[in-house]
């Protein structure tokens, strides 16, 4: 008779797994999201005037990743696009072989992008769980130590709705658990969307039960949580909500949201930016870490927009301007390195940190 509770990862499985969460959230350090997809890039490069080609965007991801090495003080993980995993150097090395050697650790995107969720009003999940385990299989063979996967929940009158969150909740759990099994760190990321009018309270009371939903399916697909990382939204007020508030109440919101939802047992919880600006993304991961309540996981970022709108402004697809783009990646990593230790003071200046990144009903 088979165990009740079999054991799904060996000791050794679970033991790497856990080494690599902690490596990825190890104090004053981060991940930079440089995952987006063709399409998203074609947004990133179009307002400066870059054409989106598959040159281009590896001349820019080249930019990022060979930044001055004092980078990897704060960042520790980079996520990649498929394509971008497999690209090379203008001297020809793997972009994930020059990451290792920085000692930055190589992760993934796995999804396959954001659907309709038929029966909903506007709602959605994300696809890709076919064929998933063979691309982890290969992926973590090619060096990649962790995944993403994003789905996007929407506040609205009568949303989200049982459905979307059962069903997301549900999608992330199935790849965390194909991740897990081939060796690969799921970052599990259920954004709720800041499009709206919504205030902060009730952007905290969505995100704790898109979160409660998480954690239960987490739980019934028995995913080893030490070998996890959560990427949450932090909890701000809806875009478009006319009552703005400091960052020491999002602070408030966002920490009280995750202690009601987030086991302990989970390493890490790394912010995505979803369209703070990047000063804001910065003040707000340090009002988290310097508020005083109950917090038992490392707090860190992940940001896409956040570390490259100055990189971005800064570049403009010119070869003269790689070591300018290159140095406002190294501001923001250590911006965001210090606010993940709680100890940023607001004095790190760069050429896009008060510009408003949103992106309407955002995908990546
Ligand atoms: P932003 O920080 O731009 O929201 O993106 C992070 C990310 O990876 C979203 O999936």
């Amino acid at each position: 008779m088979s165990a009740k509770f079999p054991q799904y990862l060996t000791k050794e499985q679970e033991d790497e797994l856990r080494q690599i969460a902690n490596a990825i959230v190890a104090p004053g350090k981060g991940i930079l999201a440089a995952d987006e997809s063709t399409g998203s890039m074609g947004k990133r490069l179009g307002p400066i005037g870059v054409e989106n080609t598959e040159e281009n965007r590896r001349r820019y991801r080249e930019v990022l990743f060979t930044s001055d090495a004092v980078v990897a003080e704060n960042i520790s993980g980079v996520i990649m696009f498929h394509e971008t995993f497999y690209q090379k150097t203008k001297e020809g090395k793997l972009f994930v072989k020059l990451l290792q050697e920085r000692g930055i650790i190589p992760g993934i995107k796995v999804d396959k992008g954001v659907v309709p969720l038929a029966g909903t009003d506007d709602e959605c999940t994300t696809q890709g769980l076919d064929g998933l385990s063979e691309r982890c299989a290969q992926y973590k063979k090619d060096g990649a130590q962790f995944a993403k996967w994003r789905c996007v929940l929407k506040i609205g009158a009568y949303n989200p709705t049982y459905q979307a969150m059962l069903e997301n909740a549900n999608v992330l759990a199935r790849y965390a658990m194909i991740c897990q099994q081939n060796g690969l760190v799921p970052i599990v990321e259920p954004e709720v969307l800041c499009d709206g009018t919504h205030d902060l309270y009730t952007a905290q009371k969505v995100t704790e039960q898109v979160l409660a939903f998480q954690y239960k399916a987490l739980a019934d697909h028995h995913i080893f949580l030490e070998g996890t990382l959560l990427k949450p939204n932090m909890v701000t007020p809806g875009q478009s909500c006319p009552n703005k508030v400091s960052a020491e109440e999002i602070a408030k919101a966002t920490c009280t949201a995750l202690s009601r939802a987030v086991p302990p047992a989970v390493p890490g919880i790394t912010f995505l930016s979803g369209g703070q600006s990047e000063e804001d993304a910065s003040i707000n991961l340090n009002a988290i870490n310097a508020y005083s309540g109950r917090k038992p996981w490392a707090l860190t970022f992940s940001y896409g927009r956040a570390l490259q709108a100055s990189v971005l402004k800064a570049w403009q697809g010119k070869d003269e301007n790689v070591k300018a783009a290159q140095q406002e990646l190294v501001k923001r990593a250590k911006a965001n390195g210090q606010a993940a230790l709680g100890q940023y003071k607001g004095d790190i200046a760069s050429a896009a940190a008060g510009q408003s990144l949103f992106v309407e009903k955002h995908a990546y």
